[in-house]
């Protein structure tokens, strides 16, 4: 079967098995969203936001990128958070990175990928890299690259808890930086900001 028809079909299961579960599930989520956080997370298929914290539509509000970074010069990236922040007034925001990240590989080799949008986007990651590389903790290259992959989710927290956006909200949201184990399965705190308090009046 080709991939359209079998994600057709899947589809298909899938709202049938949901609306067995609960008749009123659509129905329900078209009235509106109130998310528990914003997701940052890496685009790479093997770290699907809501389903390795076993959530559901209407859980995360996700963005994903290469390495998940803060691409806070992106209107793309600054419309969601700007969004999540000031309109759904999300709780958390969460950084996730993974270990093996192909992003962060890139970043930690010293070569140019030889894709301009990649090179143009992993640029502050490989100058983060060279900032760090003496005192990342690691004994061969795939070590090195989990070392900076928690390295760059508590880089991105520190990027994020520094907007004026998230200083000035009206509910500033916990910052909460994971790393996810490809190997294991798990989920990892890296970082987490202190509890929210709202800025005062
Ligand atoms: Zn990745």
């Amino acid at each position: 079967m080709q991939f359209k028809e079998r994600l057709l079909l899947e589809n298909q299961a899938w709202l049938a098995t949901m609306q067995e579960r609960d008749s009123k599930f659509f129905a329900r989520l078209e009235q509106g969203q109130s998310p528990e956080a914003l997701w940052l997370g890496c685009s790479d298929s093997r770290v699907p936001a809501e389903t390795l914290c076993n959530a559901s539509p209407g859980d995360l509000f996700v963005h994903r990128n290469v390495a998940n970074i803060a691409a806070t010069e992106e209107h793309g990236f600054m419309s969601a958070l700007e969004y999540a922040v000031t309109a759904l007034k999300v709780p958390y925001i969460v950084v996730c990175g993974h270990e093996g990240c192909g992003g962060v590989g890139a970043a930690c080799s010293g070569q140019a990928s030889g894709m301009d949008h990649v090179d143009a986007h992993l640029a502050q990651l490989v100058e983060l890299y060279n900032s760090e590389r003496d005192n990342l903790d690691a004994n061969d290259d795939k070590a090195r690259v989990n070392a900076m992959v928690r390295r760059n989710v508590e880089a991105q927290i520190d990027k994020l808890a520094d907007l004026d956006l998230i200083k000035n909200a009206e509910q500033p949201p916990t910052l909460l930086g994971l790393v996810y184990a490809l190997d294991a399965g798990h989920l990892d705190v890296v970082c987490e900001s202190a509890p929210s308090q709202p800025a005062a009046a």
